[in-house]
C-alpha cells in the first residue's frame, strides 16, 4: 500500500473528527478539507481547500482532486451525495467513499426508504405515503393510533412533525403539503405510527457486501437539560450505549443491517460507505428502523470514532474496494465516549456570530476538541454557526468519559456559549422513555 492524499467535503464537526483520525493513519500523505473550518489550521499535514459542495462545485472539486493526486474522496454531508457528487468523482476515475445518487435516496426520500424496508421485511413504524393532501386527510381522520408526519425529502432534519392530537396533525400536513414549509421536500409525505422506546445510532460501515459496526450511540437533540426545548442539530452523544446489549446488536444487525446493505445490492444500488440507521428500541426489545442516513452523523461521529481501534484509511479504502471482510476491524470495546456540543448562546433560534473563541491547551489526555461553526478570521478563530464547537473524551467508564468531556468544555472560551450539562443522563438514570401522553380520539 502507498501513501494517499485524501479530500473531505465538508464543514462540520464530523468531518473534523473524520479529518483527526484520518491524520493518524500512516497512509494518509496529505489531508484536504473542503472547505472545512476554522480547526483545521494547526494541524500538520491538512488543509482547507476553499470550494463547497453545491452541484455547481463539483466540477472545481473533481478539478481540485485531479490536480492533487487525491486518492480517496470522502463526501461527508447527505446534500452532496443524493446530488450526485459520487459519479463526478468516479467517472475521473477517483475513487469515492460514499453512496450513488440512487443509494443515497435512501436518505433523500423517506417515502422511497419506507417502500423499500416494506419491500425487504425490515422491522419499521407502519406507514402510508402521500401526495394528495385530501388523501393524508382523510388517512389521519381514519387513524385511531398517534402519529408522525414526515416530509420525504431533506428539509434540514426538520421535517419531521410529531402532532399531539388529530387537529395538530391536520395542521402539520396543511403546513408541508400546502404552505409548503419545507419547499418541495414535502411534495411527498410519510404519515406513520408512533413508536415509544428508546432511539439508538448506529453508523455501519459497508462495502455493498459485508458491513462492520461501530459501537451504538446515543444522542441528545433537544437543547435544554432533561431532553427539554427545542430540536437542534444534536448537542452530544455517548457510545455505548447501555442499551445496545450484545442481543439487541445481533438482532439490529440480523433483521436491520444484513437486509439494508444485501436489498440494496439486489435493488442495484449497492451501499458503499456509511450507513447510519436511527433506530427504535421499542418497550418489548424490537429495534424499528426510523430513518436511514447515508453519512455519517454528527455528532455521533465525533464520538464513536474516538472508540475505532482500526485505521480508518485502511478501512475506507478495504470499502471502496469492496474488500471489506478482508480487514481486521477493531475497536476499543473496553472504553466509552461522550461528546458535549457546545452552541452560541440563542441556537437553535437567533445567535451571535463572529466571537473570538480560545481553547486552552494543554487538553487533558484523551480529550478532543472538534470545531463546527469556527472559521478564522485574521488569525483568530471565531464562531460562525450555531452548534460551534465540541469536546469528546474517552475513558474506562461511562462516568468518567462524561466528567472528562465536561473537562474539556472547561477549555473553550467564548462569549455567550451554552451546552447542556446532562449528556449522558439516560445511561445514568430510569427516565420516562420517548412517550407522550397524545389523544387521539
Ligand atoms: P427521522 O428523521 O425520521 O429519524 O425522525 C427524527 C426524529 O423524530 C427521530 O429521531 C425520532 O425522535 C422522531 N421519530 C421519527 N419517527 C418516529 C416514530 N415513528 N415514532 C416516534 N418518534 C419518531
Amino acid at each position: 500500500m502507498e501513501k494517499i492524499n485524501v479530500l473531505v467535503v465538508g464543514n462540520g464537526g464530523r468531518e473534523h473528527a473524520l479529518v483527526w483520525k484520518l491524520a493518524q493513519s500512516p497512509w494518509a500523505k496529505h489531508i484536504f478539507v473542503a472547505p472545512g473550518n476554522g480547526g483545521f489550521s494547526k494541524l500538520e499535514n491538512v488543509t482547507s481547500v476553499p470550494i463547497g459542495s453545491s452541484p455547481s462545485d463539483f466540477g472545481s472539486l473533481v478539478d481540485f482532486a485531479t490536480k492533487h493526486n487525491v486518492g480517496l474522496v470522502i463526501p461527508g454531508p447527505e446534500q452532496p451525495l443524493v446530488d450526485g457528487i459520487t459519479t463526478w468523482f468516479q467517472k475521473a476515475g477517483i475513487p469515492v467513499f460514499g453512496p450513488s445518487a440512487k443509494a443515497a435516496r435512501m436518505e433523500g426520500s423517506k417515502t422511497f426508504s419506507k417502500d423499500f424496508m416494506k419491500k425487504h421485511n425490515i422491522p419499521t413504524a407502519r406507514y402510508e405515503n402521500f401526495t394528495d393532501y385530501e388523501a393524508a386527510k382523510q388517512y389521519i381522520a381514519n387513524s385511531s393510533h398517534n402519529l408522525v408526519i414526515k416530509a420525504s425529502g431533506i428539509a434540514a432534519g426538520k421535517g419531521v412533525l410529531i402532532p399531539a392530537n388529530k387537529q395538530e396533525a391536520y395542521e402539520a400536513i396543511k403546513e408541508i403539503m400546502v404552505n409548503k414549509q419545507f419547499g418541495s421536500a414535502g411534495d411527498e409525505v410519510v404519515i406513520e405510527e408512533f413508536l415509544e422506546g428508546d432511539e439508538l445510532s448506529i453508523l455501519c460501515i459497508s462495502d455493498g457486501y459485508s458491513f462492520v459496526d461501530l459501537p451504538p450511540a446515543q444522542d441528545h437533540k433537544r437543547i435544554g437539560d432533561g431532553d427539554t426545548g427545542l430540536n437542534t442539530g444534536g448537542m452530544g452523544a455517548y457510545s455505548p450505549a447501555p442499551i445496545g446489549t450484545p442481543s439487541l446488536l445481533e438482532k439490529i444487525r440480523k433483521n436491520i443491517l444484513k437486509p439494508t446493505i444485501d436489498g440494496m445490492r439486489k435493488d442495484g444500488y449497492p451501499m458503499v460507505g456509511c450507513l447510519f440507521v436511527g433506530v427504535m428500541v421499542t418497550p418489548d426489545g424490537d429495534p424499528k428502523v426510523l430513518e436511514y442516513n447515508v453519512r455519517f452523523g454528527d455528532p455521533e461521529t465525533q464520538t464513536v470514532l474516538p472508540l475505532l481501534k482500526s485505521d480508518l484509511l485502511e478501512l475506507m479504502l478495504a470499502t471502496v474496494e469492496h474488500r471489506l471482510d478482508s480487514v481486521d476491524f477493531q475497536v476499543h470495546a473496553d472504553k466509552y465516549s461522550t461528546t458535549v456540543v457546545v452552541a452560541a448562546g440563542g441556537y437553535p433560534e437567533s445567535y451571535r456570530k463572529g466571537d473570538e473563541i480560545t481553547v486552552k491547551e494543554p487538553l487533558p489526555e484523551n480529550t478532543f476538541i472538534f470545531h463546527a461553526g469556527t472559521k478564522e478570521e485574521n488569525g483568530k478563530v471565531v464562531t460562525a454557526g450555531g452548534r460551534v464547537i465540541a469536546a469528546t473524551a474517552i475513558a474506562d467508564t461511562l462516568e468518567e468519559a462524561v466528567k472528562k468531556a465536561y473537562v474539556g468544555v472547561d477549555h473553550i472560551s467564548f462569549k455567550d456559549k451554552y451546552n447542556r450539562t446532562d449528556i449522558a443522563h439516560r445511561a445514568f438514570k430510569e427516565k420516562p422513555k420517548n412517550k407522550v401522553s397524545l389523544t387521539y380520539e
